[in-house]
């Protein structure tokens, strides 16, 4: 049985003290939920007050990005080591608008998946097709290249510090949302390349959420499929009533 994992992405919202504040009020709410992981990603400057706001809760903290070193001259980043002593638990990795605007490759995610998990920390990773590759007829070919270059390398034992995060590009911030069939069946795909790559208990154990103008209106429908596992979400996070109602689906 997989237990299901809302994640809400902050993107470049919230300074630290609207981000302790928010937390505040979201566990205040959030508290008695045990039957699903809850992970909240603040920008990383907002991180050490998160946790401290929510220490002893059931929300834990995730980064947007970490690292492939733990150390190094690499301006303007941050590594896993860093973000766990702060006591973040989990990295979001090859975020689309990563992909999109920092030149995030899927050979970076793969040297950074490796880092994040030689720490200890797990990974949400990111794969997703833009709406002219979905057009193009080459989404399948798309999103195997993606899980082939993220995941080389990377031991079975590993998977089970793994989500991945399956985040049409066309669907992420636009207010379109696949739909629960259309989002489930690639998550059937991305399940047989586990499948095929490892093994078919590891396919039927790994956590697969969708994310993509996931709100409270479409929450339950897409939760319903076989095959989605939880959602990564942008926008509806940002608020107390939309994160509150999309976690309680
Ligand atoms: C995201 O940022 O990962 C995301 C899915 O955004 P939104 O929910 O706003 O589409």
């Amino acid at each position: 049985m997989r237990k299901p994992i809302i994640a809400g992405n902050w993107k470049m919202y919230k300074t630290a003290k609207e981000s302790s504040d928010f937390v505040k009020q979201l566990q205040e709410k959030l508290k008695n939920v045990q039957d699903r992981e809850i992970v909240v990603c603040p920008v990383s400057l907002a991180i050490p007050a998160v946790v401290d706001a929510l220490q002893f809760s059931n929300i834990q903290v995730g980064a947007q990005d970490g690292h492939w070193e733990n150390e190094g001259a690499f301006t303007g980043n941050v590594s896993p080591s860093m973000l766990k002593e702060v006591g973040v638990k989990y990295i979001v990795l090859g975020h689309s608008e990563r992909r999109q605007y920092d030149g995030e490759t899927d050979e970076r995610v793969n040297r950074k998946l490796k880092n994040v998990l030689k720490n200890g920390l797990r990974a949400i990773v990111c794969v997703g097709e833009t709406l002219q590759e979905r057009e193009a007829g080459k989404m399948e070919q798309v999103l195997e290249t993606q899980l082939t270059g993220c995941f080389t390398d990377i031991g079975l034992g590993d998977l089970t510090s793994i989500v991945i995060a399956y985040e049409p590009v066309w669907a992420i911030g636009t207010g379109k949302n696949a739909t629960p069939e259309q989002a489930n069946e690639v998550h059937l795909f991305i399940r047989k390349f586990i499948e095929k790559k490892y093994n078919v208990e590891a396919a039927q154990a790994i956590r697969i959420q969708y994310g993509g103008s996931v709100k409270p209106e479409n929450i339950k429908q897409l939760m319903g499929q076989p095959d989605i596992d939880g959602a990564l979400v942008g926008g509806a996070s940002l608020k107390t009533d939309s994160f509150c109602a999309i976690v309680q689906f």
